[in-house]
């Protein structure tokens, strides 16, 4: 409101001052008449065009709210894994290697035990409901800033931001131990009770260690398949 009537009084005040100083020259004195037809004119003019720019201007302000706030709401489906809620692959070793260049720090990576047989016994749709269980139970285990992403299959992983291996492989087994104890309950009245295999890879951090998030994920994949081939539902740190 306050924009419109600033350009009305900026619209007639222009008018009355031009007509002011033109009444000072001589000979070009301005009838009364004159001065109130003036005053009306870009009154009746401004009124209008300053109300239909103002609701123009409202609506492009609108509209680029909405533009903001769906560009936010592409960017985040672009990085986030839809049905885990968790980091996608390609955001996790994005963001894994921006960690890695910055600080130290752990990675771990996470393979569900024996999926295939949830799978095979219980469908599909219980797979992901197992799935979606034990993204909730590693984002409740680790920091709030920790990334945490899922790879893809029943495979996660998860940056520990500035914690030593022994540190890590203390939480990467509370991670494991949390797993252990989720208990879903199927349709036919059994429960399911996943177990996972971690392998902890340890990285010095700063751009000049050189290492790459592929060589990082590599050692904890390696680790992770030495958990396995012990016996699974384990954690291992990789060499
Ligand atoms: P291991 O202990 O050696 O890891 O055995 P596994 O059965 O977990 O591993 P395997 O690679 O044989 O099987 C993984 C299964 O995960 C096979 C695939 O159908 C299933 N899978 C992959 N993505 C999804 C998904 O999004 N949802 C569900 N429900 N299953 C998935
Ligand atoms: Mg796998
Ligand atoms: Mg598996």
């Amino acid at each position: 409101m306050h924009r419109i009537l600033a350009g009305i009084s900026f619209s007639v005040s222009t008018t009355m001052a031009a007509m002011f100083v033109a009444s000072r020259f001589p000979g070009m004195e301005i009838p009364f008449p004159y001065w109130i037809f003036g005053f009306c004119t870009p009154l009746c003019i401004s009124t209008p065009v300053c109300i239909i720019m103002n609701r123009q201007a409202e609506q492009k302000r609108r509209l680029n709210d909405k533009l903001r706030a769906a560009l936010v709401e592409l960017r985040q489906l672009a990085e986030v894994d839809q049905m885990t809620g968790l980091l996608n692959r390609a955001t996790f070793l994005r963001r894994l290697q921006e960690e890695q260049d910055r600080q130290p720090g752990t990675c771990l990576l996470i393979d569900v035990d024996h999926f295939k047989a949830i799978n095979d016994g219980y469908g599909h749709a219980m797979g992901d409901r197992v799935l979606k269980a034990i993204a909730d139970s590693l984002r409740a285990t680790i920091r709030s800033d920790d990334l945490c992403g899922r790879l893809g299959g029943e495979e996660f992983a998860i940056y520990l931001r500035n914690m030593p291996s022994t540190q890590a492989t203390a939480m990467a087994e509370r991670v494991r131990q949390a797993i252990e104890m989720l208990d879903i309950a199927a349709a036919d009245g059994t429960h399911i009770r996943p177990t996972i295999s971690v392998g902890a890879a340890h990285a010095d951090g700063g751009a000049s260690a050189g290492a790459s998030a592929d060589q990082l994920l590599q050692r904890a994949d390696m680790a992770m398949y030495a958990a396995k081939a012990n016996g699974r539902n384990q954690v291992r740190l990789a060499a």
